[in-house]
């Protein structure tokens, strides 16, 4: 049926156009940007992300785009660079961390920080994580603000230091505790999605809208110390040992929330139907069991979105072979899902554990608790629709991380974020990912996901245009 020309002329003005950008063009600077970026050694404690503050900064303000810097150490700056709009929407805030993890020299087959291109790929330490968020942060904002584009909401670009072990809180806590005003936002987008590469096609696009809190809890148990000749009912090892079984073998209940049951239900639409009865399956309270079962044998990661997740990680006791120790500890890494009631969960341990000898502590918390972001705000939608419009054939997919990023931090602050990503080969991601000995990006997935990125900055700022040549109506 053909809809009637006022329904075109109203879709048109209701969203946004971008400013029409030919990416084929835009290659040579988002490679030069990208290789600058990966070629600065950024990597902890050293960090000096201000090597990184200081590039962009010169790029920007060479345009006309003011910047901020904000340092705790003065070798480890964040830079907030800021484009006006006219105040109608709240702003957007578009982030990427530029410090990176450690290399093992030895491991690389080329030099880590030399963005090397080699058989289609760029290699070097944040090739994935984080430089082409870095990179596609900062070119959204020269080619917005090129394009001269009206915007209905200011666009707040943060590179941020120290994201990947911020222990002395020189990045997003730094940010949050004190200078929140510059980044205060409606939404923020950032690492945390990707997307999956098949046979040359993306098939499905991950965008981040949830992540696990991390709850670490120490076990310790207490008991009478003395010689290893003369067995005591209250060894303090016995008794660690009986709780840490219990606890590490503990099937905590399986709950869902909008992001995980969204992405099962579309995870089942584009498998094959053995695992799509899997995936359905976990919703049926007849087969719910023996999917999660399946999962918990074969696939933990997703076995873990289903619950929160107890894992004993550290255990320490003992001084002598001789010697029965007093105190015997063990470190659990919990991992709870966004909208767990973490101390009821821990007197839930307590309970299971059901020993007065055995003490559950709480560790301090890394992050905050942070709430998930809803799937029906404008943001996740844009971002949805660019997905579905750059690559038909994918599936996109909600996703819950069971890790941890400065999205916490920014959710937590009410400000719904999302994360999202280049495309990657199951493979690479697997061989070559964020973190792994060696860490390389396909240069073809580099342009598509900077374009993704502008798109829908673009999509949701710019202010929408009455379409210039209506077609008369008679
Ligand atoms: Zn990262």
């Amino acid at each position: 049926m053909k809809p009637p020309a006022l329904a075109i002329l109203t879709a048109c003005t209701v969203l946004a156009q971008a400013p029409a950008i030919d990416f084929t063009k835009q290659k040579t600077e988002i490679l030069d940007r990208y290789r600058t970026l990966v070629q600065m050694d950024t990597t902890p404690p050293a960090g000096n992300e201000t090597k990184a503050v200081e590039y962009m900064k010169k790029l920007l303000e060479a345009e006309g785009i003011p910047c901020q810097v904000f340092a705790l150490n003065p070798n480890r700056a964040n830079l907030v660079a800021r484009l006006k709009g006219n105040g109608s929407k709240r702003p957007l805030l578009i982030l990427a961390h530029t410090d990176v993890v450690p290399v093992q020299r030895e491991k690389w087959p080329v030099d880590p920080f030399g963005a090397v291109i080699k058989d289609g790929y760029i290699w070097g330490r944040g090739t994935t994580d984080d430089k082409p968020h870095v990179t596609a942060t900062l070119m959204t904002m020269l080619l917005l603000k090129r394009g001269g584009a009206k915007l209905d909401r200011d666009v707040i670009f943060l590179a941020e230091s120290g994201e990947e072990a911020d222990l002395t809180g020189v990045g997003i806590n730094f940010m949050v505790a004190q200078h929140f005003k510059e980044i205060e936002a409606e939404f923020a987008i950032t690492e945390g999605g990707g997307a999956t590469l098949e046979n040359g096609a993306v098939v499905s696009v991950n965008i981040g809208t949830a992540e696990k809190i991390p709850a670490r809890a120490r076990l310790v148990s207490n008991g009478t110390s003395g010689h290893g000749s003369v067995p005591r009912l209250d060894n303090a090892l016995i008794h660690l040992s009986a709780a840490v079984e219990r606890v590490g073998t503990w099937e905590t209940p399986m709950r869902l929330n909008d992001t995980t049951r969204t992405y099962f239900e579309k995870l089942a639409l584009m498998s094959t139907p053995e695992k799509a009865a899997r995936y359905n399956g976990l919703m049926n309270p007849a087969t719910s069991q023996a999917s999660q079962q399946y999962l918990r044998e074969n696939d933990p990661s997703r076995w873990s979105m289903l619950r929160t997740s107890v894992v004993p990680t550290m255990l320490k006791a003992g001084v002598g072979l001789n010697v029965i120790p007093s105190e015997a500890e063990a470190i659990l890494d919990i991992r709870a899902l966004p909208d767990e009631n973490i101390p009821a969960f821990y007197d839930q341990m307590r309970k299971l554990i059901n020993d007065p000898a055995v003490k559950v502590e709480a560790l301090p918390m890394a992050r905050p608790a942070s709430p998930a972001s809803p799937l029906n705000t404008d943001a996740y939608k844009t971002l949805e629709r660019v997905a579905k419009r750059m690559y038909p054939r994918a599936t996109i997919l909600p996703s819950m991380s069971t890790g941890a990023s400065d999205m916490a931090q920014l959710r937590a602050k009410g400000i719904p974020s999302y994360g999202i990503g280049p495309a990657s080969l199951e493979s690479d991601r697997l061989n070559y990912g964020a973190h792994s000995d060696v860490e390389r990006l396909q240069e073809s997935s580099l342009y598509p996901f900077v374009e993704y990125f502008y798109t829908a900055v673009a999509e949701l700022a710019v202010t929408a245009q009455p379409p210039t040549a209506a077609p008369a109506r008679r």
